[in-house]
């Protein structure tokens, strides 16, 4: 079963839009690690590009304050970016900036040593490009800049078939395997628990039957606008219940009973929308206004009560709603008590209304 669990997982994570939101969930989790790897990326370089300015020949020049600037340019951009798709593009031009920065402190280098000190810059970008929130494409795109432009047989006095160039050729190939599979392996990992995880929400916060929140939904949202509720705003709870719905299941069977469920929760989401609401269980749904007047919520449940009426189909339905105002300091499940009497009342005047607790 567990197998047949993670097929259908997988199955899921190939949807292109749950990868564009997982690409978008990964970027806000890590956009404060892409800043600092930013700027500890600019303060190393900065750092060797003074070592090797002062106690190489190199100088401190003017191409050194070009390069520091756009670096410090693209790590401000950074704090600006919202979508992941532009940290993809910006990183490939931070990288791209870093690479020709590292070349050109490189060449301030003793000629022996250029080689390693490329292979060992190309180690560094390859890591921090592993573990940032990448796109693949972008990826891919930092892994052929760097291979471009921190080649060691570019430039340098390294041959690819004496023994120090084929020491560097066979750990350049390593490490830039290496690398490769653990970006494809880590992301496949963390857009798998990305999946599972949403799964698992909307099991457990939403209604498998109706798709609308489901008790434990309701009961933690509700309470939540409930505890910060300002005091001058009004509150009120509805409890709505399908009328005769007993007598649906057993002449037309459970299959029809769902779908009447099923379409009261399509009517209470349309007229309800942007107030909480919920299938609290059975036949049984609840709303949640907040700052709301009385005249208003009358008014919503006028329609509401309406259009379940008016739905047309071959087993039409009406709904009781039983409704009542938060008083101050109230709990949600007082409220709830009182608005199960008001239902009742409902119920008790010939169903098909909506009625207040008094
Ligand atoms: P009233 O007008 O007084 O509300 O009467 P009623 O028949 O609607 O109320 P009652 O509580 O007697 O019946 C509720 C029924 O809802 C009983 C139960 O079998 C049925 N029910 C609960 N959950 C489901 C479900 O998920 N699907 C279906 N089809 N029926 C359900
Ligand atoms: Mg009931
Ligand atoms: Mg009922």
């Amino acid at each position: 079963m567990l197998k047949a669990i993670e097929t259908d997982i997988s199955k899921q994570a190939r949807l292109s839009a749950l990868q564009a939101e997982f690409a978008q969930h990964d970027f806000e989790e890590l956009r404060t690690f892409c800043r600092l790897t930013y700027i500890a990326s600019t303060f190393i370089w900065l750092l060797f590009d003074l070592i090797v300015s002062f106690k190489g020949q190199q100088g401190f020049t003017g191409l050194s304050v070009l390069l520091l600037g756009t670096m410090m340019m693209a790590t401000l951009i950074l704090g600006f970016i919202v979508e992941h798709r532009h940290f993809d593009v910006l990183n490939v031009f931070f990288v791209a900036v870093m690479a020709l920065g590292i070349r050109y402190i490189v060449d301030g280098l003793p000629e022996e040593v250029q080689p390693i000190w490329l292979v060992l810059a190309t180690a560094s970008i390859f890591y921090s490009a592993s573990v940032l929130p990448l796109s693949r494409w972008a990826f891919l795109a930092v892994v052929l800049l760097t291979w471009l432009t921190l080649n060691p047989f570019l430039m340098t006095s390294a041959e690819v078939l004496d023994l120090r160039g084929s020491l560097i050729l066979c750990f350049y190939v390593f490490l830039s395997s290496v690398t490769i599979y653990c970006f494809f392996k880590l992301r496949q990992v963390k857009l798998y628990n990305f999946t599972l995880s949403k799964l698992l929400m909307s099991q457990a916060y939403m209604d498998a039957l109706t798709e609308i929140p489901n008790r434990r939904s309701f009961m933690a949202q509700a309470t939540q606008v409930l505890l910060a509720r300002p005091r001058e705003h009004d509150h009120y709870l509805a409890m709505i219940d399908i009328d005769n719905f007993k007598k649906i299941n057993d002449q037309y069977g459970h299959d029809v009973g769902d779908e009447v469920l099923v379409r009261t929760a399509v009517c209470i989401k349309s007229v309800m929308a942007g107030h909480q609401y919920a299938r609290l269980g059975g036949e049984e749904f609840a709303v949640y206004l907040s700052g709301v007047r009385r005249t208003d919520v009358e008014a919503l449940m006028t329609t509401l009560c309406r259009q379940v009426r008016e739905d047309p189909h071959e087993h039409p339905v009406t709904v009781s709603i039983g409704l009542t105002r938060l008083d101050d300091d109230e709990s949600l499940n007082q409220a709830l008590a009182k608005a199960d009497k008001a239902l009742y009342a409902s119920k008790h005047n010939g169903k098909d209304r909506f009625s207040f607790y008094l």
